[in-house]
């Protein structure tokens, strides 16, 4: 591994868990040479998550992932979970959040948080084979959207049917795509990319802003003002 490099190559990214969207998106913004990435994740490495969690070898099983990024990439990573009580605090300042919780409760209250902070959201979710990303800015559209509540814990499917690992790359390539045109200065939003492994397609629709939207300017009940 060569050396690192501080010196910020792009804008601040906040990355919002670094599992099976995470892992990707922070290998290949390496890659590209970003290092002023923030990486937030509470977990520990899990042996059976290692075929798509590529930041990690079977020596990480067991460690948590905010010390291995810290010490093989010297990266800025903490063991947190970002939250309602801390997450304006995390998100403040960003030129970028990208998205790689695993359940909708923390994906729509990273939607309400970055509209709240003006700061552009890269939406990723993946579930079985099939994925969708959305760029999220301020005035939307946004996650809710396209659909205004998230679903029942109890139906949360990309928590609980597993998820295929070739797609979840596959939506990290779009991600990274999205996260990449923000930090080149491109002001364009309001497409869902798609990606569907079991028929081999990847698609693109565009969405609309719903006026009665909290992205509209209009207060969220009981979520994030
Ligand atoms: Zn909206």
């Amino acid at each position: 591994m060569s050396e690192v490099v501080r010196e910020p190559a792009c804008g601040g990214i906040l990355i919002v868990g670094a599992g099976g969207l995470g892992a990707p998106v922070v290998r290949m913004l390496l890659d590209a040479d970003a290092r002023d990435l923030t990486v937030l994740d509470p977990d520990t490495v899990a042996l059976e998550n290692l075929h798509r969690q590529i930041l990690y070898t079977d020596a990480d099983v067991g460690r948590g992932k905010a010390q291995v990024l810290a010490e093989r990439f010297g990266l800025d990573a903490r063991p947190i979970r970002l939250d309602a009580g801390n997450g304006a605090e995390l998100i403040a300042g960003r030129d970028c959040v990208f998205d790689g919780t695993d359940n909708f409760a923390d994906k729509y209250l990273l939607n309400d948080l970055c509209l709240a902070a003006g700061v552009p959201l890269v939406h990723a979710g993946a579930a079985q084979f099939r994925g969708q990303v959305l760029l999220i800015r301020p005035g939307g559209p946004c996650l809710r959207c396209l659909l205004p509540e998230p679903p029942d814990a109890a139906t949360d499917e990309c928590r609980w049917t597993g998820v295929f690992g070739p797609a979840v790359g596959v939506v990290a390539a779009l991600a990274l795509g999205e996260i990449l045109r923000v930090r080149a200065g491109d002001e364009t939003s309001g497409a869902v990319l798609m990606a569907d492994l079991a028929n081999g397609r990847l698609s693109r629709a565009r969405l609309e802003p719903r006026p009665e939207c909290a992205c509209r300017g209009i207060p969220i009940s009981g979520g994030v003002s």
